[in-house]
């Protein structure tokens, strides 16, 4: 359970290039993420949910600022604590392999549905591979800020498909971002996420 705080990054600000550039976390993670935490702070001050978790939040808010501006602040943990420096052939293994194995039939036919998923989200907003209340993977789109634990599931993998994750180093090319970031996924964090 999350605190309202930055996440501390465990790579250099440079590790993710070229698939990420130090410019793009120096901003996205520097200047939107701080934000999204500075007014979710400011938000809830003196408020009920001042002591709940970034997670309870986004899952009781009602729509409007603190439920949106919770909803980038744990989707961009989530995101930002899930990558390392790029490696070939970089694949998932053991239970979270089967596991993918059996919901997708291979870790290929995942990569291209989940690809596809983030494609074809339309605007602003997130892909997520998730966990839901059997243990089951599942691939599903959220709009703008929203998070898999809305809808009682369990995030395990996020991409950001707002321009502003991937417009410095791939302007309008989402898809070959969406290609490049399977290169920097750190899969032993996603496995650590699996209830
Ligand atoms: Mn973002």
């Amino acid at each position: 359970m999350m605190n309202i705080a930055m996440p501390v990054l465990p790579y250099a600000v440079n590790a993710l290039e070229p698939v990420i550039s130090e410019q793009t976390i120096n901003f996205h993670y520097g200047k939107h993420l701080q934000n999204y935490v500075n007014t979710l702070a400011s938000l809830v001050k003196d408020t009920e949910l001042a002591d709940k978790s970034v997670e309870e939040i986004v899952a009781v808010a009602p729509e409007g600022p603190i439920f949106n501006n919770a909803g980038q602040v744990l989707n961009h943990a989530l995101y930002f604590l899930q990558f390392k420096s790029p490696v070939k052939d970089n694949v998932p293994s053991g239970r979270l392999s089967e596991a993918i194995n059996e919901a997708f039939g291979s870790f290929e036919d995942f990569k291209q549905q989940f690809a596809q998923a983030s494609t074809t989200l339309f605007g602003s907003g997130w892909a997520w591979l998730s966990q839901d209340a059997d243990g089951k993977l599942v691939i599903t789109k959220e709009g703008n800020g929203s998070n898999p634990v809305r809808h009682g599931l369990n995030p395990l993998f996020g991409l950001d498909v707002w321009e502003h994750a991937y417009y410095l180093d791939f302007q309008n090319r989402r898809a070959d971002h969406i290609a490049a970031a399977w290169d920097i996924v750190d899969w032993d964090v996603v496995a650590s996420r699996l209830k």
